[in-house]
């Protein structure tokens, strides 16, 4: 899950929100200003539904920063720091510096955030009821209840199997405290959310057509499982066919390499009349990692800029690109690589060791007639 906007830092643990939050406080907001509220409570102006929707849409963001907070303090408190929360439509992701080792703690991790969904909305729904026997404004009844409904509501679709949502953590522990395996487990995993995000979508689209706003949010649900299923079951077997073999396994020596001081027409030159890759590493002034350069960064400068254009002006800096050392798992290399074409094998102190090339990694994930 991509942070969109950022909060802030609190605990150690950098909190931010995916841009799928907004459109979740907006749909609130607007579904309950225009509907929901005038449905259950009548006779209020249009300005106290806008701000008891307003109100009520940001505290359905408020509820799902708890939801992860209760996620949080399970990996917190066996000791698993967590770096970043980024808060969505249903939740939050969150990143943890270790993945929780034991069944049992990712068990818990995952039902943690559910539980304190549904207790927030058992809270809410509680202070309607008795709002409402005590006579109180029926606006403020009616927007309790609806956020009781919701919290129980995305605590519910939570549980659903399939990531990224909690179900699929909690499958996949069910899974793995069955039959050992973490990769066949996420394989099984992305299985049921493949479907899980067919059907979802299915349901929310046909929520939409009888003109039920929450279809929408059903829609973009499906459609973040489904994606995350894809993605899942493309890591775990990629991780299945690397095995435990270590960077150094692939890597090689760069065949040609670029200098941040070269201009990018001697540079073209030096390369156009070959086979070009598609990447190449940048070595800086003082000889040591500076980034990577892509061919097609370089030959979409306009030709007159060539000539005065470096190599230091168009190349992804390291920072930005994938950097593994020569006994780290290449399994794990290939996921931060993602879909680059080039990950950097450097020392510590930045001197270039070698490449990693998308396509030595392919050959090996998909191997030919004759490969494992
Ligand atoms: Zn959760």
């Amino acid at each position: 899950m991509r942070q969109t906007i950022r909060f802030g830092r609190g605990f150690g643990i950098e909190v931010g929100a995916n841009w799928s939050l907004l459109v979740v406080v907006l749909l609130v907001a607007g579904g309950l200003a225009t509907v929901g509220l005038p449905g259950r409570a009548s006779g209020y102006g249009a300005t106290a539904y806008w701000v008891t929707g307003g109100v009520c849409g940001v505290l359905v963001a408020g509820s799902l920063f708890l939801h992860e907070l209760a996620h949080c303090r399970v990996a917190l408190r066996v000791g698993v720091p967590v770096e970043r929360i980024t808060l969505w439509m249903l939740g939050g992701a969150r990143v943890l510096s270790s993945e929780p080792v034991s069944v049992r703690t990712a068990f818990r991790s995952a039902i943690a955030g559910p539980l304190a969904g549904a207790g927030l909305g058992v809270l809410a729904g509680g202070g309607s009821a008795v709002l409402s026997v005590a006579g109180g404004p029926p606006l403020i009844v009616g927007a309790l209840w609806w956020l009781g409904a919701i919290n129980v509501f995305i605590a519910v679709v939570n549980l659903l199997p399939g990531d990224p949502l909690d179900g699929g953590q909690l499958l996949h522990a069910a899974l793995r405290s069955r039959h050992g395996d973490p990769l066949r487990a996420a394989l099984e995993v992305a299985r049921a959310g493949s479907a899980l995000g067919v059907l979802v979508t299915a349901l929310g689209a046909g929520l939409c057509v009888n003109g039920r706003f929450a279809g929408l949010w059903l829609i973009l649900t499906g459609v973040a499982i489904g994606t995350a299923a894809r993605r899942d079951a493309r890591t775990a077997r990629m991780r299945i066919a690397l095995g435990d073999r270590h960077v150094d396994d692939v890597m090689c020596p760069p065949q040609v390499l670029a200098f941040d001081t070269t201009t990018v027409d001697d540079f073209l030159a030096g390369i156009l009349p070959g086979t070009p890759e598609v990447a190449y590493p940048v070595l800086d002034i003082d000889g040591r990692a500076a980034g990577t350069v892509l061919l097609h960064d370089l030959v979409r400068l306009p030709r007159s800029w060539w000539p005065s254009t470096r190599v230091r002006d168009v190349r992804r800096p390291l920072t930005g690109v994938p950097v593994g050392r020569p006994n780290d798992l290449l399994a794990d290399l290939a996921v931060r690589m993602g879909a680059s074409e080039l990950a950097l094998v450097v020392q510590p102190d930045h001197q270039l060791l070698g490449v990693v090339r998308r396509h030595d990694l392919n050959r090996l994930v998909r191997p030919g007639p004759g490969g494992r």
